[in-house]
């Protein structure tokens, strides 16, 4: 049974149908919503849909739980699955599945798939996020939910009792939470090499020799810049396991727990190595851009006029064309090895791989 006509409601309709449920839809105007569902799902009164079903999918906002107090009696004994999200992380006391169940003690509140959205539901598990995060106090209401998850073709993952629901609406509003420490770790990297190659490479020749050289801020400063943060962040990979390692030598046991610093540090390992990945990606292109700007045209031309003028007919050094060469070929190797290390720590590549296949690339 699904309560609520909207988005969710349809598309999990569909879904479920899709994986060969009956499925019974309970609206306050049946008559108006009907059209919007497959013919196969049957669209009645709220009243009506709930006596028909055990299982009912509350497919309406937290804030509308309240008019539905009247099927308080018919849903008596039945299990109300809770796929509500909030607009703000903690934006209640309570989470919505504990308001629900508050709401309607006879009843077991299950909270699950509230981390899937409407289009993933309709567009298959394939397309989107498989996951399917479950928690209630009830164990075989949980089981019967994480069945019918499985069969719609997502994985289910039991989160617990319903104290963790709260967790689990927090989930769909945080933003990136594992990558908040590496990106402002890069950004800070970023903002002290770009003033330490902006004063060497602007603001010194300004004050010392007064040349202009102002217009190498936009790419060569940060063409610069760029490698910098790319070593230090990938460094910055490779060092925590090493301090780890250390600290289990010297005091000679591995169960100890590392400092909360460090264990912080290794969590976040993978997203510092793709964001070095991402800086030497950049640094790349740059450096492609590099011979098409307009003031690289105009020096090679000042430099041409100048070799005219003193009547050289070559300024071929064998030494300097060797060291360019092999300056760019092993830049050229060393992209390419990093961006092995970022495919391989990709979970889709990582989970393919053994742990022996894994520390061998790394
Ligand atoms: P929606 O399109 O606005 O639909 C809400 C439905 O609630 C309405 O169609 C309405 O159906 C029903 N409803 C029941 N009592 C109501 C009342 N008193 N006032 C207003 N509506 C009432 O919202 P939705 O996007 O389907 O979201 C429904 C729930 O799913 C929400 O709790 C949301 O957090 C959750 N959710 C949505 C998504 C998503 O991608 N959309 C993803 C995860 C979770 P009737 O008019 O037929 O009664």
């Amino acid at each position: 049974g699904v309560l609520g006509s909207g988005d969710f409601a349809r598309s999990l309709a569909i879904r479920l149908i899709c994986s060969g449920f009956k499925v019974v839809v309970g609206s306050r105007n049946p008559k108006r919503k009907a059209g919007l569902f497959p013919s196969a799902a049957e669209v009645t009164f709220q009243a009506e849909a709930v006596k028909k079903t055990d299982v009912i999918f509350v497919a309406v906002f937290r804030e509308h739980y309240s008019t539905l107090c009247d099927l308080a009696d018919a849903l008596a004994g039945k299990i109300l699955v809770d796929v509500s999200n909030n607009r703000e992380i903690n934006h209640h006391k309570e989470s919505n599945a504990e308001y629900l169940a508050s709401l309607f003690p006879a009843c077991t509140v299950v909270k699950g798939f509230n981390v899937i959205s409407a289009w993933t539901l309709q567009s298959g598990a394939r397309d989107g996020n498989k996951q399917v995060l479950i928690c209630s106090n009830n164990q075989e209401a949980k089981r019967i939910v994480a069945e019918i998850a499985q069969v719609m073709g997502f994985t289910p993952v039991d989160m617990g009792f319903m104290s963790s629901a709260c967790e689990i609406e927090n989930i769909p509003l945080r933003l990136f939470p594992a990558w908040k420490i590496p990106i402002f770790l890069a950004l800070g990297l970023f903002l002290c090499f770009f003033t330490y190659n902006l004063v060497r490479q602007v603001i010194h020749p300004y004050i010392r020799e007064q040349k202009n050289k102002f217009y190498k801020i936009p790419i060569e400063v940060v063409n610069t810049t760029l490698p910098c943060v790319a070593y230090i962040m990938l460094s910055l990979v490779y060092l925590p396991g090493v301090l780890a390692a250390s600290s289990q030598l010297y005091y000679g046991t591995k169960y100890r727990r590392f400092p909360d610093w460090l264990d912080q540090w290794l969590q976040h390992r993978k997203q510092i190595g793709l964001l070095s990945f991402f800086c030497a990606a950049l640094h790349a292109v740059y450096s492609l851009c590099l011979p098409m700007r307009r003031s690289h045209r105009y020096l090679l031309i000042e430099t041409a006029v100048k070799q005219a003028v003193e009547k050289k007919m070559s300024i071929w050094i064998e030494e300097e064309v060797w060291r360019m060469e092999i300056y760019i070929s092993v830049g050229i190797i060393a992209l390419g090895l990093l961006s092995l290390l970022a495919i391989t720590s990709l979970p889709s590549i990582a989970d393919s791989l053994s742990w022996r296949e894994f520390s061998f690339v790394q």
